[in-house]
């Protein structure tokens, strides 16, 4: 079981620039990790990184795959004009008036920090005043002078977020925990198993924030009679929204899923993790997410003949805002579900009831 959170690792993985499409880093960073946890693994065409554990009890050939996004939501520059200042397309879905003067890291030849600048309020019109900026009336401000900016960023290169990782209260905050924290749960499992009875892939999965891209070619490819992934979900345990939209709420434990925009997750599945969280005694609550899919969806529908699928969802604040807030002991109770849950897959009740 989990007890404490490696905040030196999360801080490294959250850190790591990763958007959509260009995972290399990231990926790299992971595999240094993983390299020693697994039997083998590997990356597809696409780019998803698959890692392979093999099963201990498994004369039938069972196939459980455990997936997290490795992408974070970015940027594509896709014009630098003649002052130097960069205009960009979102890779992901960003709420405009939550990156005013934020920082990002634009991934030229170098890494080069920049600020997404706007008008000042003393600029605007009154009818501006009124209104929120548009993610196209952005653009990124170097702060060096335009053949500088010329010389090392051309269209095309990425920008990701900058934002340290802190605590506060018992809540880690910062950029890019949608869907690093996950991916930080799906590290930390390969360290906790020991043994699995059946084969188990443990995959980094690409492009999820432009539509579940790479987790539709994993599961293809991996061909799984189980699923599950990890992915944050909303916790609207905040002033102005109704007890009956709140989705979730922080620390309250590890969320079962039980729907999505993608996914109406197998009821075995909903049962299976349900019992295991309270036989073992994890922290757990349920998840009706309706808006917004998850990778779920892809493992469910790709596998050749389907695979029972569901989801361990995270509570979490401020999703895809300038930093992200999830709490400490619901990753705790999301490390601890998923490996019991995959330790003792070989009990799992595949009957229609
Ligand atoms: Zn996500």
């Amino acid at each position: 079981m989990l007890n404490k959170i490696d905040f030196d690792l999360l801080n490294d993985i959250v850190s790591t620039p990763g958007v959509p499409g260009y995972e290399a880093r990231i990926r790299n960073r992971i595999i240094e990790e993983i390299k020693p946890l697994v039997d083998e693994f590997y990356t597809d065409n696409i780019g998803n990184l698959i890692t392979v554990k093999k099963g201990t009890n498994n004369p039938d050939g069972k196939k459980v795959m455990v997936a997290a996004h490795m992408d974070e939501i970015g940027f594509m520059v896709s014009h630098v004009d003649d002052q130097g200042y960069l205009r960009f397309i979102p890779l992901g879905g960003f709420d405009p008036k939550t990156i005013t003067s934020m920082r990002v890291i634009v991934h030229g030849k170098k890494d080069l920090v920049g600020v997404m600048g706007c008008k000042p309020i003393h600029s605007m019109s009154q009818e501006e005043r009124n209104r929120v900026v548009k993610l196209d009336e952005y653009f990124i401000d170097l702060g060096l002078p335009a053949e500088e900016v010329k010389e090392l960023v051309k269209p095309g290169d990425t920008v990701s977020r900058r934002q340290d990782l802190m605590m506060i209260g018992n809540m880690l905050n910062g950029k890019s925990l949608d869907d690093r924290i996950c991916v930080y749960a799906l590290i930390e499992m390969l360290k906790q198993l020991k043994e699995v009875p059946y084969d188990l892939y443990a995959v980094f999965t690409v492009q999820e924030e432009v539509g579940l891209r790479g987790a539709h070619v994993a599961a293809h490819g991996v061909d799984p009679d189980f699923g599950i992934a990890l992915d944050v979900t909303v916790a609207n345990d905040i002033p102005g929204i109704s007890p009956d939209k709140k989705v979730t709420e922080m620390g309250k434990g590890a969320a079962v899923k039980l729907y999505d925009s993608g996914t109406i997750c197998d009821y075995r599945m909903i049962e299976y993790l349900t019992n295991i969280a309270e036989e073992n005694k994890i922290a757990n609550q349920t998840e009706i997410l309706p808006a917004g899919g998850t990778d779920t969806a892809g493992i469910q529908r790709m596998a050749k003949n389907g695979a029972i699928a569901g989801a361990i969802s995270l509570p979490m604040r401020y999703l895809h805002q300038t930093t992200e807030m999830v709490h400490e002991d619901d990753v705790k109770a999301m490390v601890n579900l998923l490996t019991t849950a995959v330790t003792n897959i070989n009990q799992f009740d595949w009957a229609h009831k």
